[in-house]
């Protein structure tokens, strides 16, 4: 089944599976990894460009994460939240700290951080701002992606995310991506808060104008509406800065964080804001099993530690240099356009040529994984802790995939 090489190749898929068939992943079967580079059951070698849609943004098997967790799973794992922890309130003040906010509230995966946003801005409509019952509205945006509950992708534009799901959850009004005049217009007395990423991964790294999280943020303060910036993919570090809204110097009411938290070892999410909107949850009123469990909070502890010494923010900057530097050429020769933002990356391949499948594919055979999204869009986004020679080497196997594919 394998070539025998050392760096790539792949392995046929199997035709019957007991899995049920929501991915289509591609061939390759990982078995181990370390830093940036996945490996096979063979011994093949990948390099990871996607490090898990910037879950593993530090590294697969980073060892400071890596002993801050097998230090804790000695010590215990899960309690509950019927009881308190030594690590929750840590925890919890680090990364408040970290977001300049007063208190967060833990979850586990992205799809319930933004459900808990969507929760908490609902309670704080109708507590705080005296909309009318039942009828708070939270505006989004076209091309969002916010996870996979029927909530949130009853507010997706992505037919192959919603068609099939419904009846979706009411109360959600959909505006263009940065257009901050249309997302004004659609301010009502009703409208509870705005939820955008400040940029948009699932969509192909869509960057939107430098003017418009500004304006956002003053229609919010204008209306007295909420800005809730979900994070999850875009902050912690991925885009050059902590979060990607330090890039336009905006502080949104809520930071809705995941992926990255976790270190890549756990599931961690969360929902940090000031106490005048997160202190509308009293007890009993949300909640989770899992939320808040003792080896999710010290990792995403030493998370909040890795981020605070500023490193991968500045590796992220430096490597995205590099990174857009080395696409830039490929505009004209197989990419008709590349978004760039820290070393993250949305490249568009001239459709003539390949699907972004096909150029993954035969990124695959060369040994480097990333993933397509929507057609002809690539996905960058290696782990941070990836060297400038690495990084050289796997633009160095797309620009190969491209003049093969030409
Ligand atoms: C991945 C993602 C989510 C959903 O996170 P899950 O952990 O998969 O539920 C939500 N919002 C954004 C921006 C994401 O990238």
């Amino acid at each position: 089944m394998h070539a025998g090489t050392t760096t790539g190749t792949t392995v046929p898929q199997r035709r019957v599976s007991r899995l049920a068939n929501n991915y289509s992943p591609l061939p390759v079967r990982a078995e181990s990894a370390r830093g940036v580079w996945v490996t096979d059951a063979s011994g093949s070698r990948f390099l990871d460009m996607l490090s898990a849609y910037s879950a593993m943004n530090f590294g697969h098997g980073n060892p400071t994460l890596l002993a801050a967790a097998h230090d804790q799973l000695a010590a215990m794992t899960l309690i509950s939240r019927a009881y308190d922890h030594t690590g929750m309130e840590r925890y919890a003040a680090a990364l408040s700290d970290l977001a300049g906010k007063d208190m967060m509230v833990p979850m586990n995966t992205g799809a319930e951080a933004v459900e808990t946003a969507v929760k908490v801005a609902r309670k704080w409509a109708y507590e705080v701002k005296g909309v009318r019952e039942n009828r708070a509205e939270i505006i989004v945006a076209s091309g969002n992606f916010h996870g996979r509950t029927t909530t949130v992708v009853g507010f997706s534009d992505d037919p192959d995310a919603r068609n099939g799901f419904g009846p979706f959850t009411p109360g959600f009004v959909t505006v263009a991506y940065g257009d901050a005049a249309a997302l004004e217009a659609a301010i009502t007395p009703d409208t509870a808060a705005v939820l955008l990423e400040p940029v948009q991964g699932e969509a192909g790294v869509i960057i939107p104008d430098a003017g418009y999280l500004p304006a956002v943020r003053r229609i919010c303060d204008e209306q007295g509406v909420l800005f809730l910036a979900d994070e999850i993919q875009s902050g912690l570090g991925r885009t050059g800065e902590t979060f990607a809204c330090d890039h336009v110097a905006v502080t949104p009411d809520v930071y809705i964080l995941g992926k990255a938290l976790g270190g890549g070892i756990v599931p961690a999410s969360a929902v940090v804001a000031d106490s005048d909107v997160l202190g509308v949850l009293r007890p009993g009123q949300h909640g989770s099993t899992f939320g808040g469990n003792p080896l999710a909070c010290r990792i995403g502890t030493a998370v909040v530690d890795l981020l605070k010494t500023g490193e991968y923010q500045e590796r992220a900057r430096t490597l995205g240099a590099l990174l857009r530097d080395e696409l830039a050429p490929l505009v004209g020769r197989g990419l008709v356009s590349v978004r760039t933002i820290g070393l993250w990356a949305g490249i568009d391949v001239d459709p003539s040529l390949a699907t972004g499948r096909t150029v993954c594919e035969e990124l695959a055979r060369r040994g480097v994984l990333a993933k397509d999204t929507h057609g002809s869009t690539v996905r960058l986004s290696p782990p941070l802790v990836i060297e400038p020679s690495e990084l050289s080497w796997g633009v160095a196997q797309l620009a190969d995939v491209l003049r093969a594919l030409a």
